[in-house]
C-alpha cells in the first residue's frame, strides 16, 4: 500500500526511497491538501462510463483517486523516476512516459477520453490547454489545477486585464469557472505563487458559429499583440483583410481589443471568408 499521497512524510518517505528530489522545471509540487483533492475530483463528475486523461501523476495522489471512481484512466508522466514509481504502485492504470505537449490529443479524444483532470506542471499548463481547445471531439469536461494568473485569464470577462487568447479559446466552448483559490501551503514543496482549480463545462452548442478557426486564431492573437491600441487603426495596420469586416460585426472601430466579445470576435472572424 501506498499510504495516503497526500501526506508529507509519505511523500518524503517515497522520494527518499527513489532517490528523487523534486524537480522544479517539471513543475513537481505534489498535493498535500486531501479537501483540495475531493474537489478536485467532485467537480469532474466521473461516473464509471466515462473515459480519464491525467496529467502528470507524479507520485498518484489524483490518479489513486481517480482510479476509485471505477472509470477507466490513462496518465501521461514525463518524469522517469515517476513513471517507475506508478508502474509499481497502480494497476489498471494505462500509463504513458512522455511530454504531455507531444501527445496526439485527438486520437485520445476519438477513443473516448471526455474528461481530463490535472494538477498540471506550471511550465506547461497554458500550452497544453489550448493543445487539447484545439483537438476534437472536445472533451465534456476539464478540471485543472493551475498557476492562479492562468486561471485568472481562462476566466476572464471582456474589459478586463486578464482577458485575451485563452479567455476567447477556451470560453467559446466551455463555460469555464474558478471554483477554488488555492494556497502555495497546499503543496510541497510549496510553490511562490497561489494556484486554483478551474473547471471546463463544455457547452450544449459554441458561443457563436466560427466558419474558419485559423482565420479567427490569427485574428484574435495579433489583435491582442496590441490590446491597447484601437481596433480600427490595429487591424489597417496589421490584419489589413478584416477591417472591412468591422461595421458588419458591429464593432465601433474605436474600442479596443481588450473591450470586444467573443461573439463579435467570432463574427469579424467569420466576415473575411
Ligand atoms: N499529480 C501530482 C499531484 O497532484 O501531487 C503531481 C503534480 S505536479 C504539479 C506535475 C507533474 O507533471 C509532475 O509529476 C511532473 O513530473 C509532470 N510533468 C511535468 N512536465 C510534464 C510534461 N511536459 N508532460 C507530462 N508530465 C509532465
Amino acid at each position: 500500500t501506498v499510504g495516503k499521497l497526500t501526506n508529507p512524510s509519505v511523500i518524503r518517505e517515497l522520494l527518499n526511497s527513489l532517490g528523487h528530489r523534486p524537480n522544479k522545471g517539471l513543475g513537481q509540487n505534489y498535493l498535500i491538501d486531501g479537501n483540495i483533492l475531493g474537489i478536485i475530483v467532485d467537480a469532474a463528475e466521473i461516473s464509471e462510463n466515462d473515459r480519464l486523461l491525467e496529467i502528470g501523476p507524479g507520485l498518484g495522489a489524483l490518479t489513486q483517486a481517480l482510479l476509485a471512481t471505477g472509470a477507466p484512466l490513462t496518465a501521461i508522466e514525463k518524469d522517469p523516476a515517476m513513471v517507475a514509481h506508478l508502474k509499481r504502485t497502480f494497476q489498471g492504470l494505462e500509463l504513458r512516459e512522455d511530454d504531455v505537449l507531444n501527445v496526439d490529443l485527438e486520437a485520445l479524444f476519438v477513443d473516448g477520453v471526455n474528461r481530463i483532470v490535472a494538477n498540471l506542471p506550471y511550465s506547461v499548463g497554458s500550452r497544453f490547454i489550448v493543445n487539447a481547445l484545439e483537438a476534437r471531439p472536445l472533451p465534456e469536461k476539464m478540471v485543472f489545477m493551475v498557476q492562479k494568473e492562468v486561471a485568472d485569464r481562462l476566466t476572464a470577462q471582456p474589459g478586463g486585464k486578464a482577458y485575451g487568447p485563452l479567455a476567447i479559446w477556451s470560453q467559446l466552448n466551455y463555460d469555464v469557472k474558478n471554483i477554488k483559490n488555492v494556497s502555495p501551503k497546499c503543496f510541497m514543496p510549496a510553490p511562490k505563487v497561489w494556484s486554483a482549480v478551474v473547471r471546463f463545462e463544455k457547452r450544449e452548442t459554441p458561443l457563436a458559429d466560427l466558419a474558419d478557426y485559423s482565420a479567427f486564431k490569427r485574428l484574435v492573437k495579433t489583435a491582442f499583440t496590441q490590446r491597447r491600441k484601437q481596433i480600427g487603426s490595429n487591424l489597417r495596420k496589421n490584419l489589413p483583410e478584416f477591417f472591412q469586416g468591422l461595421e458588419n460585426a458591429g464593432i465601433d472601430p474605436a474600442i479596443r481589443p481588450e473591450q470586444i466579445s467573443i461573439q463579435q470576435w467570432v463574427s469579424l472572424a467569420n466576415c473575411s471568408v
